[in-house]
């Protein structure tokens, strides 16, 4: 069953380290973009989907009537299947409590909150619109509407950041009981105002061994609370892990609609354009995509990195069903190296990073392109 994403690339202000395609002086082309958006939906009209995800930018940055209306759509031209994991991706600052019901009333099942920190000067370093009190408001908010599925995330890796100050965010989420989190290390991208100032010497990083240091204390503090650590940045409690994440991860198929959205369908892979208003001419004028066949070679190296990022491996036997032979064929000589140097442990028909693993993660999947 397909999954499907929605790009909605508006944001209230650009955060320093923001390298998605989102605008915050676009948002008067926000009704014509939903219409695009619900007019390229036509090109699926019928298919069966068991996750939907809005993501951005920041949808809710967008006027409820607006986000109603595109969810609505969805639900109309789709087969949404029952119980489908459906997620919208929220700032704190841009929803409140009443916007909340109404996105549970629509359908909403799941909210992914862009928390970072619950910090403020953090925060500020990261020029995110919103403070530790907005986030914690936003998350008590989802909460009273009724949500228990929430994903927040977490940033380390800002030179002002301590390994006490991230693991006080850390705790704090995990009290306010937060069923899923995501952790991820600041990556630093040229066309970023954080860019510039790397290049001009005026952004203080941390360095790599304390980074270490706060992953592998963020993923003690959190085992140690029950949740799963189950992909590289993502933790969960039980039955709350990310449904719609994990096609990308296990290479099922997924249709994106909206500006720079990607898709995944029919085996073919393909991309929108990146503007505003080059997708709605792009959707007005039925432009054509360069659609990609994945080709086996191209398959086979996405099927053993995405694979890899989940802490559950891979099986041996679904490569074999999937691409009609056996893993160790091709890759025995990397098996046997990454697993003679602790990165990978095979145990039966599983294949999977150990712990050391992990932590060189990039390394390994490098071995596995082919
Ligand atoms: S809220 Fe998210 S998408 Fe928007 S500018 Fe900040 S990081 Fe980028």
């Amino acid at each position: 069953m397909n999954g499907l994403y929605i790009h909605l690339p508006f944001c209230l202000k650009k955060c320093l380290y923001c390298d998605f395609v989102s605008f915050s002086d676009c948002f008067s082309k926000a009704p014509v973009y939903i219409d695009a958006l619900i007019c390229e939906m036509q090109e699926y009209r019928g298919e069966k989907l068991d996750t939907v995800y809005f993501g951005g930018g920041t949808p809710t940055s967008l006027p409820e009537e607006l986000l109603l209306k595109l969810i609505c759509a969805v639900f109309e031209n789709f087969e949404v299947k029952k119980n489908a994991e459906i997620t919208v991706e929220c700032n704190p600052k841009t929803a409140g409590l009443s916007y909340f019901k109404n996105l549970k009333n629509a359908g909403v099942n799941r909210l992914s909150i862009g928390t970072q920190s619950l910090n403020d000067s953090e925060l500020a370093f990261l020029g995110r619109v919103h403070s530790a009190e907005d986030a914690k408001k936003c998350i008590l908010d989802a909460k009273k509407a009724g949500f228990e599925n929430i994903n927040a995330d977490l940033m380390f890796g800002l030179g002002i950041q301590t390994k006490e100050s991230v693991l006080a965010s850390l705790d704090e989420l995990i009290s306010l009981k937060i069923p899923h989190i995501s952790c991820y290390s600041l990556i630093i991208e040229e066309n970023t105002p954080f860019g510039k100032m790397e290049r001009e010497g005026k952004l203080k990083l941390m360095d790599e061994d304390t980074e270490r240091d706060i992953y592998l204390s963020i993923s003690k503090s959190l085992i140690k609370n029950g949740y799963n650590h189950y992909e590289i940045s993502n933790y969960a409690k039980d039955g709350y892990l990310s449904c719609h994440n994990t096609k990308y991860w296990k290479r099922a198929p997924y249709i994106g609609l909206g500006a720079a959205s990607h898709s995944f369908y029919q085996n073919k892979r393909f991309q929108n354009p990146d503007g505003i208003c080059e997708y709605i001419d792009f959707v007005k004028n039925k432009g054509r995509r360069t659609k990609e066949i994945v080709s086996q070679d191209d398959a086979i190296s996405e099927f053993m990195f995405l694979g890899l990022r989940m802490l559950s491996g891979i099986s041996k036997n679904e490569f074999k069903k999937e691409f009609g032979f056996c893993l160790n064929d091709i890759f025995q000589k990397e098996i046997n190296e990454l697993t003679a140097l602790n990165l990978l442990e095979e145990n039966g028909d599983i294949l999977r990073l150990t712990p050391r693993g992990i932590d060189v993660s990039n390394e390994v999947f490098i071995r596995f392109l082919i």
